[in-house]
Parts: C-alpha cells; structure tokens; sequence
C-alpha cells in the first residue's frame, strides 16, 4: 500500500476509545493514561510508516501495541523480583523481608485511625516510641530504648546528642565503611563530633583510650566491623575493658553493633557473633543497631541503654528530622514480637528461617525445582550441586551457609546474556554468576515462584 495511503489509515483517538478492548481498560486505568497510550501507539506506527519499516498493518495490531505500552505503564517501577542469588540479607533487594505478624501489624495500623501518638488510657498526647520501647527493653534487657529511621541515623543522633563540639575517642581499625554510603568517620562529622582516632589498623590497646581521653572527651566508641574481618596480628580491645575504663573516668561507652542479632547464632553451629544482649549485660551504656539486617525487620535504627542517655536523645530536635514513620513502627513491633520465643522467632522471621534451615531441606527444594524446570524446557541443562549462600547485608562476612543449588547451562545464552534474560522477564529473577556459571540459589526463593521461574526459562526455551 502507499505511505500516504497507510498514514490516512491511521484510527483516530475517538476511534479507537470505541473499541471495547480499550473502553474495558477505562475501567481500571485513567483516562489521561489510556488517551496517552492510544497517542503514543498510533504516533509509532506513523513513525515506522516514514521510515519504511511497515508496509501494512491492522487495526488488531495497533490494539495489541497499545495493551503492551498500557502494561508496561501501569506497572510499577518499585516492584516484587525473585531472589535466586542466595544472598539473604541483600541490601540491593532490599533487605530482609517482613513476617507475617509484621505485614497484618502494617495493613491494620496504616488502613486506619490509630493510636500513633495518642495514649489510650490517659486521653492525651503519647509517644510513638512507647508502642515499641516496652518489647525491645523486654528482649534486649536494655533500661530504655527508642527508634530512629535506619542505624545511620541512629549513631547520628547518639553522637549528636552525647558528644557534640567533643571528642568521640575510636579504634582504627573500626572506621569502617559499609555499603558504600554509610563512612563512621563521615557521619561522625555531621553529627558534630570531634574524632579521635587512635591505634592502628591491626592493634589498639586499653592505653591508647586512657592516654587519649581528657576533659573534652564525650564518648568512647565501639563499632561492630560487621563486613570484614582482620585476622593475624590483632589486638582489640574488650568491652569489658571499655566500660570498665568509662566507668572510671564517667565517659559514656557507645556501641554501633550494625548488624544486631537477638539470637546467639553459635547455638546453632555458627562463628560466635556478639548479640546485643550480651553488650547490654556487659554495661554498654548507649547500643544501636539496624532493623534490618540480622534483626529480620523493617529498615530502622534501634538505640537502647541507660535510660538518663535515651531521655536525652528523645528530647533532641534531631529526633524530629530523623524520626520513624507509623508504617515502619508497626512492622517492627510485629516482627519484635516473635522475639518473645525464640523458637518462634526462627520459625516465623524470614531472615532467621533462611539462614538457619537446613541444607537437606534446601536440597529437597532444589530438586522440586529443578523438576519442574525440566519439565518446562528442553534446551537447558540443569544440575544439582553443593554450594553456599551467603548472610549478606554486611552480617556475619566469613560465614559460608551449605546448601544445595542448580547450575543452569544453554547452548543458546552465555552465562552473561542469560543472566541479563532473566534478569528482564516480568517479574525478574536474580541469579548469581560464580565460576562463568548460572546459579539459582533455593534458599532464597519461595516454593510459591518455583512455576514463575519455570515460565521465565520457558520463555527462553
Ligand atoms: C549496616 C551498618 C550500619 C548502617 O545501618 P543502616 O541501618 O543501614 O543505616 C551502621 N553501622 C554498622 C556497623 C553497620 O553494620
């Protein structure tokens, strides 16, 4: 057909608005959206008409267009992706995932009115800390407790509050860096105080705090090197030794332990990590940690201790700017909640179960899903191999979690494209690449997006 004749074909808007097809999506989509989607639709075909791409077309062909243009459109940006790298607490995927006392906590708090800041016994104005500080003292053993909005935060506002325009004396060895944005010695800027560092990388004595502390100093600092470890000729000192040397000189002892598990992991075969209770017991006076990460909840910034140092620091205005949101609170609270068993906690908090199951249950996994896989393609290889996951999120560096994994070869995708596939269906699947190999990882997957992962390599079959 001519180009002309082709362009005076084109529907019109009004047109096509006719078409049931596109009047159905009146219903669930607005109408500025679909008109832009009919526009951009019709002004593409004029496009590939000019530039002799099409030489005919149907008004079946543009209804199909469009339906696609209108998908990708109403879906969101922010959206579910599959876990298939086996890293568990992965700070790009966005951490841990909630339990479900966590998600109901959520839905009811924010789908209605609540109690925010409102005390229900006396009538009047409450804290919003308080629907959480009574858990978090009960599982810690802390005197008091409030939340911030990440653990960043929340050695900000520690600092700020305990050691503005004074020196905060801290190891070398501990001035770490973690995810890239996160630097102690940046943060410890913008709050306001004075770094001291001292020691060195490898070794710093109980001596070098004693020889460093004068009558600026405002705390002694702790931090958790929760993503790497420094082995051979090392000397750190204990907290035992720090609070006992604060006490002393009646400087207070502060400990950012990041990660912050409730749960001695070494119960359960792994490389002792300190648990926040343990530091609380020890006489720390202020501890933070994130929400997050080990803890299994939403992204938060925990600070417990000695109640006189809390009180402080829920009465400074950087509490404002910093502060948690009703959403988060309540999912907190859910996933606190589970902490009163510890059984409970394992079972029910997705963090916790995934690290701790076990490597026989994953290989049943991975074997029904690598069924299912086989099932659904016939140009793939799929095999079954012993592998590790990985805590990630900065927890527990060293620490290698045996499992079972599939490795997924093709004559058609390198290990690169087929990862980038994937990566690119509908709901993506992340996949690791170790050793040029394709590998998915059961230990962070549903068994609910099994069939999801079949369809993504049937789609590539
Ligand atoms: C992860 C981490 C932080 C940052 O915590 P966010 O909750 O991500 O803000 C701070 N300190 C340490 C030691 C950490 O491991």
């Amino acid at each position: 057909m001519e180009k002309s004749q082709l362009l005076r074909n084109l529907p019109k808007i009004d047109e096509l608005l006719k078409e049931p097809i596109v009047n159905n999506e009146l219903n669930s989509t607005m109408r500025t959206i679909v008109v832009e989607a009919l526009r951009e639709t019709i002004d593409k075909y004029r496009e590939f008409i000019l530039s002799n791409n099409i030489e005919e077309y149907s008004k079946e062909d543009i209804l199909k267009s469009f339906l696609e243009l209108l998908e990708q459109r109403n879906s969101s940006r922010f959206r579910k992706v599959i876990n298939a790298a086996g890293v568990i607490i992965h700070t790009n995927l966005g951490r841990s995932l909630l339990a479900k006392k966590a998600l109901d906590n959520v839905v009811n708090v924010v789908d209605n009115y609540n109690n925010l800041e409102y005390d229900l016994k006396k009538g009047q104005r409450g804290s919003r800390y308080s629907h959480v500080e009574e858990l978090i003292k009960k599982v810690t053993g802390a005197e008091a407790a409030m939340v911030v909005n990440n653990n960043a935060a929340a050695v900000m506002l520690v600092l700020n509050t305990l050691c503005k325009d004074k020196e905060a004396i801290v190891s070398r060895g501990q001035l770490v860096e973690i995810g890239g944005s996160f630097r102690i010695p940046d943060v410890m800027n913008f709050s306001g105080a004075k770094l001291v560092e001292i020691g060195t990388t490898n070794r710093t004595h109980l001596y070098d705090y004693d020889n460093n502390i004068n009558e600026n100093t405002g705390v002694l600092l702790k931090v958790h090197t929760s993503n790497f470890k420094i082995l051979g000729f090392t000397e750190d000192v204990s907290l035992e030794e720090l609070v006992q040397l604060g006490g002393e000189k009646k400087i207070p002892v502060v400990e950012d332990i990041g990660s912050g598990t409730l749960i001695d992991f070494s119960k359960y075969g792994f490389t002792h990590e300190p648990t926040v209770q343990e530091s609380i017991k020890k006489g720390v006076d202020v501890v933070t940690f994130s929400g997050d990460k080990m803890l299994g909840g939403p992204q938060a910034g925990i600070v417990i201790g000695k109640k006189e140092y809390i009180d402080k620091m829920k009465r400074n205005q950087l509490t404002r700017a910093l502060r948690i949101d009703k959403m988060t609170l309540a999912a907190l609270e859910g996933t606190l909640k589970y902490y009163l068993d510890e059984r409970e906690a394992i079972e029910n908090i997705p963090t916790l179960h995934m690290i701790l199951s076990q490597k026989s249950e994953h290989k049943k996994r991975a074997q029904k899903l690598k069924k299912k896989l086989q099932g659904r393609v016939k140009n793939f290889k799929f095999t079954l191999q012993e592998d590790y996951s990985m805590v990630g999120g900065g927890s527990m560096p060293t620490e290698k979690i045996q499992t079972y994994v599939i490795k997924a070869e093709s004559n058609k995708f390198s290990p690169q494209e087929l990862e980038k596939r994937l990566r690119e269906n509908k709901i993506p699947v992340i996949i690791r690449i170790s050793n040029n190999e394709v590998i998915l990882d059961v230990r962070t997957i549903f068994d609910k997006d099994f069939d999801v992962i079949a369809d993504a390599f049937g789609l590539l079959d």
